[in-house]
């Protein structure tokens, strides 16, 4: 199976990826994370990339481009994948269609997780003790969410026109979260799909 999940910064896009490839056996692409690894080893590429994650703008999409398409020669991710972070614009999606259609490996699903703006910003704020996140400071998220609400939020349009989205409440705790999930797209302990 390969999913698309989307939601804005703190909504829990990253820890529900992570329960949902345990239970689901699928390969996880944040391309946050593999911007931050980039950071974190001096990359060319996290050099240039760290400015911008720090006033919580986008990286270009070209590179990110080149960035997930290598990311998807990965023998990791025949089994099926969920990206988290990708795509994060208009342009992004479509570019993100006709690679995976080339690749034969086209999105099954959508799943964005609604979360109101306080609760995000009050999970954020806890994030950033608990993790070493140089762009999870209040002036960074507060940028970020507006690039999310002008940007990323009309993605999910993109996947609904194409009768891919599915949407979740990202209230309650993380299990809650996981079950609807795994309701809505139909892998539930009593459900016979399995995922491919
Ligand atoms: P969050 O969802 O909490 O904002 P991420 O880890 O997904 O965190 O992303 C952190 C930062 O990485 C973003 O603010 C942005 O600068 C950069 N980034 C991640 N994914 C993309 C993308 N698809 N396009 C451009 N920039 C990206």
């Amino acid at each position: 199976m390969r999913i698309v999940l989307l939601g804005a910064p703190g909504s829990g896009k990253g820890t529900q990826a992570g329960l949902l490839l345990e239970q689901l056996g699928l390969t996880h692409i944040s391309t946050g994370a593999l911007l931050r690894n980039a950071v974190k080893a001096g990359s060319e590429l996290g050099l240039r990339a760290k400015a911008i994650l720090d006033r919580g703008e986008l990286v270009s999409d070209r590179v990110m481009l080149g960035l997930i398409e290598e990311r998807l020669q990965g023998d990791d991710v025949a089994g099926g994948f969920i990206l988290d972070g990708y795509p994060r614009n208009l342009a992004q999606a479509a570019s993100l269609e006709t690679l995976l259609e080339k690749l034969g490996k086209p999105i099954d699903v959508a799943i964005q997780i609604d979360v109101d703006s306080e609760l995000v910003i009050r999970r954020i704020a806890k994030r950033a003790k608990e993790e070493d996140r140089s762009d999870d400071t209040e002036k960074t998220v507060r940028k970020r969410m507006k690039v999310y609400q002008e940007q990323t939020a009309p993605v999910a349009g993109y996947y609904a026109e194409r009768g891919l989205l599915t949407r979740v409440l990202g209230d309650g705790n993380k299990d809650e979260v996981l079950q609807r999930i795994l309701s809505v797209i139909s892998v539930g302990s009593s459900s016979g799909l399995q995922p491919d």
